[in-house]
């Protein structure tokens, strides 16, 4: 039998609509979908009836599949002939481990494609009115993440770094909201004002939309009172006035 191929799709940031007209096609043709927990579940009554829907987030005994049980999935309905669509959410190569399926894929000869998809990172800013760059005001954004491997002892973020990124323009942070106290606590200690404007976003984009405005000294404290839930995102930099400006 002839080997099948495995898509990686980003499925966009949560609106059903935001998905590429490319993914949409690949979707509706798939035999098989391996799915996210943060993708658009509207996107799955696109596939065909007959489409065999795997949730990636649960094993029949409800266990989370590790990666490496997600990446064997794909390769065993690939080598039966199958066109496997892995949906992801936003984009795959953005904090979506995409590369190690890629690289999974063409260790087993499998053939694999990748269809970029709508990130996070930018959209959901755009869906709250605040532009990541803006002309005089940011001219670069660094997206980062605050979600580490638990078994390192020592932060890896490089604060000093942030800083000087923060000068250039607009920090996006992504999977944070739990360590979201710490993150804006050690960006204060190396120096950034608290003043920065600040806002963390929930689940962007889709209807549960909520948005939580303040400063980097306050919106810890602020996420923490209006018990915003992953996933949930942080813009930090000036442009996050822009909607302000425009909500006054
Ligand atoms: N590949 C994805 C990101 C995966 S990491 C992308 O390109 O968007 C998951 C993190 O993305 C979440 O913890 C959250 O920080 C952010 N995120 C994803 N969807 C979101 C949404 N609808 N609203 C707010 N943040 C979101």
């Amino acid at each position: 039998m002839t080997v099948g191929k495995v898509i990686l799709v980003g499925a966009g940031p949560g609106d059903p609509g935001l998905i590429t007209v490319k993914g949409l096609d690949f979707i509706r043709r798939a035999d098989v979908i391996v799915y996210d927990r943060l993708i658009p579940m509207a996107l799955l009554e696109e596939a065909r009836a007959d489409a065999e829907r795997i949730d990636a987030g649960k094993l029949p005994q409800k266990h989370r599949l590790s990666q490496e049980e997600i990446n064997a999935v794909l390769i065993e309905h690939a080598q039966k002939g199958k066109l496997v669509i892995r949906l992801k959410g936003g984009d795959p190569f953005v904090f979506g481990r995409g590369g190690e399926e890629v690289i999974a894929c063409a260790a087993a000869g499998i053939p694999c494609e990748v269809v970029p998809g709508v990130t996070s990172a930018i959209a959901v800013p755009a869906y709250a009115g605040i532009p990541v760059t803006h002309r005089g005001i940011a001219s670069a954004f660094t997206v980062f993440t605050g979600h580490e491997d638990p078994a390192k002892e020592e932060t890896s973020i490089d604060y000093d770094a942030l800083v000087s990124a923060t000068r250039l323009g607009t920090l996006v942070l992504l999977m944070g909201v739990s360590r979201l106290s710490a993150i804006t606590a050690h960006l204060i200690a190396a120096g950034i004002a608290p003043t920065l404007p600040a806002v963390c976003i929930e689940r962007g984009t889709t209807p549960q939309q909520r948005t939580v405005v303040g400063t980097l000294g306050t919106i810890a404290a602020l996420v923490d009172h209006a018990q915003i839930q992953p996933p949930a995102l942080t813009v930090l930099g000036e442009v996050v006035k822009l909607r302000l400006q425009g909500d006054g």
